[in-house]
């Protein structure tokens, strides 16, 4: 009898070469802290991440290149402790402003878009895109003539809250008594007005119940744009199973947070036996500083990475079970990346900067998932609900 054909084994079968899988991929990350650099540091987008005795930072020009990183959405957000006298416009608009002087500055490296076409002709042009969203609702000031008018100068998405609570949504860090609701008439009418301008409703930071209520008014997909998993991350930040079904069937999109303390539960407790020592070493800093001068970020953020540098990092294999669990509970049409760059403390091994970005793409792939769904995840998926969110607000009447 002929030897029957021998089935191809695993170790035999052509795997994709992780590095052309990224390098084809469109990537973009929907959260980036960057843009206070520019304000608070005088820091340029081209220069190297760290300046003199300055934290080093996460994203620039060079580590994007390297990372095939195509486009970044820069957080604006008015950090209430940088914003003396609740001035929130102020700093948003402040924020702005230096992401925009970025661009008028490198003309030919830097692209400002709008839309996913400008975002598409950017990258065929070899120029990196910046887009705007806002973090914090507070920013609008309770004004819909100011959320008009960061539409207008470029704004994409908004943050309903950051930690904080405003006075027309309820954030996740800042819960109010069991009878309130987690949105305000106010608030109602806040997300009825992104959707007809065509600004993505983000859920990152948002209390359960505001996070639930959005669901149910708005007309346009939901973006939630650093948020991880929290059946294995246990922090309210983080999206429960139901809520990222839940996303799933509104056609919304979860972009995984790579903060320590939102991917692996024994970083996360680590870091809240600390966080008493933390708090009172801020109080300390701040007492430093003449009554109403707020500590600029950078020295603050100093503080934070100092204590981080205590604990151990969790593995990168921490942050990729948050991509499959997103993946397994939503669907490989929910998810997407969410760094956090440069506003976070920690990150786990082996991602130090943008420039680490395409060992996500190869993680993921060993862990079985084709470069069809990689490119979904790395920036298709986002592209889509952008699209969706500017269909849907042109055919507003
Ligand atoms: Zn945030």
């Amino acid at each position: 009898m002929p030897n029957p054909p021998a089935i191809p084994s695993e170790t035999t079968a052509i795997l994709p070469d992780p590095a052309a899988v990224h390098a084809s991929a469109l990537v973009i990350d929907a959260h980036a802290d960057t843009a206070q650099r520019f304000v608070d540091e005088s820091w340029d987008f081209t220069s190297p991440l760290a300046i003199a005795d300055q934290p080093a930072s996460h994203l620039n020009l060079a580590t994007a290149r390297r990372g095939n990183l195509a486009a970044e959405f820069f957080a604006l957000w008015p950090d209430p402790e940088q914003c003396p006298g609740a001035r929130y416009a102020l700093r948003t608009l402040t924020l702005l402003d230096a992401v925009r002087e970025q661009v008028r500055r490198h003309p030919t490296e830097l692209a400002l878009c709008t839309s996913p076409k400008e975002l598409l002709a950017a990258r065929a042009t070899g120029k990196f895109a910046i887009l705007l969203g806002i973090e914090g609702g507070h920013a609008i000031e309770n004004s819909l003539a100011l959320l008009r008018l960061y539409y207008a100068l470029g704004v994409r998405y908004m943050t309903l809250t950051w930690t904080n609570s405003n006075d027309w949504a309820e954030s996740s860090g800042d819960l109010r008594p069991k009878a309130s609701t987690g949105l305000t008439d106010f608030g109602r009418q806040v997300i009825a007005e992104m959707n007809r301008l065509g600004i993505m409703v983000d859920l990152s930071h948002v209390s359960d119940r505001t996070f639930a209520e959005v669901l149910t008014i708005t007309r346009a997909p939901v973006l939630v744009s650093h948020s991880s998993a929290r059946a294995l991350t246990g922090s309210p930040r983080n999206l429960t199973d139901d809520q990222l079904r839940a996303l799933a069937a509104n056609g919304g999109v979860c972009m995984v947070n790579f903060y320590s303390a939102f991917i692996d539960e024994p970083y996360r407790k680590a870091w809240a036996t600390q966080k008493p020592a933390l708090t009172a070493a801020h109080k300390k800093l701040a007492a430093e500083y003449p009554k109403g001068t707020p500590v600029p970020y950078y020295i603050a953020n100093r503080l934070d990475r100092d204590f981080a540098a205590r604990l151990p990092r969790p593995p990168l294999s921490s942050l990729i079970a948050h991509f499959d669990h997103i993946i397994q509970v939503a669907g490989i049409d929910h998810v997407g990346i969410g760094t956090d760059f440069d506003g976070i403390s920690a990150l786990p091994e082996g991602i130090n900067s943008a420039a680490d970005l395409p060992k996500i793409t190869a993680a993921l792939l060993d862990r079985g998932h084709s470069p069809t769904d990689l490119h979904k995840l790395l920036g298709a998926n986002l592209l889509r609900l952008f699209s969706a969110t500017q269909t849907q607000a042109d055919s507003t009447p």
